[in-house]
């Protein structure tokens, strides 16, 4: 057990290389893009995941590249606020924004940049089929050599290419949340202050992310039926978005604008990833591939950070592949189960059925994180971001060296 491919550079992907690097293991990392990826939001790294990111020594930089948010605020149409949550409300993990807040591509960015040395990687390419042989997974690939691995692992995302393979269609897995996503970087924003503002309206919430330039990321989700369409067809996803807002009032209009000229257009359907085991053989997945619980949720980079650190952990310490694939389930899916269930309840926040909803969130954001054991009405992000004991994995190579 000694070769290990990982399909896919986001964040899972170069957080498993890193851990396997460290315990004397060999990952190679393919990734389709033929860089690592921009675009995105901001990602919150909450409880156990700074942790893995001290361990890695790279929590210096994301707190370096911190978006700079002081917390979230919803707006009404003529853009007053009507509640806030500061960042520090419950906790350093425990709000809707986390105290440590970074744009996805900087998270990237960092984590490819702290794996470049004793990492293959190979960029603009993809697996196209995995045989599993008694003693190791044979592979081929878009445009490189077929190549035979130890063990491969999919850390590919929502859309996962290994789990297609491994596992079976999207659809057996996939749990629909009735809405899409799209986020796009707007012009200069210093007005925000740090604050994040969201305008919700039954089914729809419109938002403004302060980014550390200075700049903003816009945001909106809306409900809707699963739409057909060539998912590379981001003119046809914006007249979407654009149909669906076209009565917004805030900054509604401002918003479509920036929308439709974004280079950093990010669109997708708002579904979990529900799997009863994440490995078959010698392939397991990771990370979105394994349980992505909602793009708007918090905790799915956390959760792709801390499962790096326990599968590479496992893998370098457990007798055999079997073993350190069951232990790292072990470890994390009482983590991931209550992560997920946690973005179901934030889904219903983004996109409520009626006027009295958004009226009682409110008036919830308002009181709730004053009453004592108000943390706990708010689904205990903070205890749920710190349920995972990092265990100090010594592989056996490391050790006899
Ligand atoms: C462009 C982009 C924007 C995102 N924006 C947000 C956001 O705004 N907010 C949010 O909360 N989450 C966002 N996500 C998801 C978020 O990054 C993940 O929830 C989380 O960080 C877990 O990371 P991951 O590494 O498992 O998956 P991801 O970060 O999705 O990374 C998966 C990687 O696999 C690559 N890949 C996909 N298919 C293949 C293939 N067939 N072969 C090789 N490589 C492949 C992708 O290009 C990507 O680099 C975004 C993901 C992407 C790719």
């Amino acid at each position: 057990m000694n070769t290990v491919l990982i399909s896919g550079a986001g964040i899972a992907g170069p957080a498993l290389a890193y851990w396997l690097r460290h315990h004397g293991l060999t990952p190679t990392v393919v990734e389709r893009a033929p860089a690592p990826r921009p675009g995105g939001q901001a990602v919150d790294l909450r409880g156990t995941a700074r942790d893995v990111a001290r361990r890695m020594g790279v929590l210096d930089q994301v707190r370096a590249a911190h978006t700079g948010a002081r917390g979230m605020a919803f707006v009404n149409a003529a853009g007053k606020r009507t509640s806030t949550m500061a960042s520090d409300t419950l906790g350093d993990s425990g709000g809707a924004v986390a105290e440590l807040e970074i744009l996805r591509e900087d998270l990237v960015r960092i984590l490819h940049e702290a794996t470049t040395t004793g990492v293959e990687y190979v960029f603009g390419d993809g697996i196209t089929s995995l045989t599993q042989t008694g003693s190791g997974v044979e592979v081929t690939f878009e445009r490189g050599a077929p190549r035979t691995f130890d063990l491969v692992v999919g850390a590919d995302g929502l859309h996962s290419k290994v789990r297609s393979l491994a596992f079976g269609p999207e659809s057996r897995f996939a749990r629909d949340l009735g809405a899409y996503i799209a986020i796009f970087g707007t012009g200069r924003r210093e007005d925000l202050g740090g604050w994040q503002l969201m305008h919700t309206v039954p089914g729809r919430t419109a938002g403004l992310y302060p980014t550390p330039d200075g700049g903003a990321k816009g945001m909106f989700v809306f409900a809707s039926p699963p739409v057909e369409h060539d998912r590379r067809d981001t003119a046809w996803q914006r007249e979407l978005v654009a149909t669906a807002f076209a009565d917004g009032g805030w900054e509604v209009p401002r918003l479509l604008d920036d929308l439709r000229t974004a280079p950093d257009f990010y669109f997708d359907r708002l579904r979990q990833i529900r799997m009863d085991a994440w490995s078959d053989g010698r392939i397991a997945l990771l990370g979105d591939a394994a349980f992505c619980a909602s793009p708007m949720a918090g905790n799915g980079t956390s959760m792709a950070l801390v499962g790096a650190y326990v599968l590479a952990g496992e893998l370098a310490t457990a007798p055999d592949h079997v073993t350190a694939y069951r232990r790292y389930e072990e470890v994390m899916r009482a983590y991931v189960t209550k992560c997920q269930d946690f973005a179901l309840s934030g889904a219903r926040g983004l996109l409520p059925r009626s006027r009295g909803f958004i009226r009682m969130r409110d008036i919830a954001l308002r009181v709730v994180p004053h009453l004592p054991g108000g943390a706990r009405m708010f689904g205990d992000l903070q205890k749920l971001a710190n349920m995972v004991s990092l265990k100090d994995y010594r592989s056996p190579s490391l050790t006899s060296s």
